[in-house]
């Protein structure tokens, strides 16, 4: 086989915008279809949906075919692989998983069968604009062994659940050596509030809108690179407007905002959500002092952030 002139990285990150991209349509179809196939993890604010197993499936799968060498971690594990769900008391939470199933294999991703994965699912192409940028010479050299995956099929589940959707992102993170490196954000239901008005106002023009009305979008970004498919804004100046949980918060969580003294508060669903507000200027700090974030929701989102200059601790 013929050497490929682009480096695993770049290919990866090609890879992983095409996969996600499929992975918001995916996100789509589940609601279009209307069951949502709700699964009550560790408690009620932590939900697991058809999207969120059908979107990990995708991702996950395809990644491997192609990349068989790379280290891929999901945060689903495939409660609905299995035919009979059970309820198992563990010392706080309650989880629902499979008689077969161990507890440890709730958190993991390490017992799918790649093999048995829907060929609908799997998604082959690559973005071929990312082959055309130069890998940062710092990653040139790294093999497909080195590289870890984080995948976080559907951010802001509860969010989605409630129909808050422009709230929902696919993420895709690529650390080496224990750092975030690159990473990939599609927002599913990006435009979709104004897409619906557009819809209103050309509802006599069913040409014009319709399935193929501009939904969704990708941003992706790799350090020493750059970060593309947005624009870069910031807030105001002067104004400090802290973005925050919704649905996941605490009298220290809300104490710690407050002792912030911000001139505004947004509080909205996901990390990666969080994120395109910081970088699109709609906050100027994303405050959660609370542990709930996985490597899973901030890998991606942290390379975004620190390629257009944010910073993160
Ligand atoms: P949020 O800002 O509430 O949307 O949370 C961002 C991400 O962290 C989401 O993927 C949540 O599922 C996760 N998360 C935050 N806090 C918790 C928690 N207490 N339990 C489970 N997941 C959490
Ligand atoms: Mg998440
Ligand atoms: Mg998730």
């Amino acid at each position: 086989m013929m050497a490929s002139r682009h480096t695993v990285l770049m290919r990866l990150v090609a890879s992983a915008y095409s996969i996600a991209q499929k992975a918001g349509t995916i996100v789509r179809g589940v609601i279009a279809e209307g069951d949502l196939g709700i699964v009550e993890k560790t408690c009620p604010t932590d939900l697991q949906t058809k999207a969120d197993r059908l979107a990990q499936m995708s991702i996950c799968s395809s990644l491997a075919r192609k990349f068989p060498k790379l280290t891929i971690i999901g945060e689903e594990a495939y409660l609905h692989t299995y035919p009979k769900t059970v309820t198992l008391k563990m010392k706080e939470p309650t989880f629902h998983v499979n008689e077969r199933a161990e507890v440890s294999h709730v958190r993991s991703f390490g017992d799918l069968p790649f093999e048995e994965v829907d060929q609908e699912l799997i998604e082959d192409g690559q973005w071929e604009e990312i082959l055309k940028q130069p890998c940062p010479s710092q990653y040139s050299t790294i093999k497909e062994e080195d590289l870890v995956v984080w995948v976080d099929p559907l951010d802001g589940t509860k969010e989605y659940t409630e129909g808050l959707l422009d709230n929902v992102t696919v993420l895709i993170g690529i650390a080496y050596e224990g750092k975030a490196i690159a990473g990939v954000i599609n927002q599913p239901y990006y435009n979709y509030q104004s897409n619906e008005k557009q819809k209103l106002r050309e509802h006599e023009n069913e040409a014009k809108a319709g399935p193929d009305a501009m939904l969704g979008r990708t941003i992706w970004g790799v350090l020493g690179l750059g970060a593309f498919g947005f624009q870069l804004k910031e807030v105001p100046a002067g104004k400090h407007i802290i973005t925050t949980t919704r649905s996941h918060s605490n009298k220290l969580v809300t104490d710690c905002v407050t002792a912030m003294n911000p001139d505004d508060v947004l509080r909205v669903g996901g990390a990666g959500n969080k994120i395109i507000q910081l970088i699109e200027g709609k906050a100027s700090a994303y405050v959660f002092a609370s542990p709930g974030c996985k490597k899973w929701d901030t890998c991606a989102p942290e390379v975004i952030l620190h390629a257009v200059g944010g910073y993160k601790n």
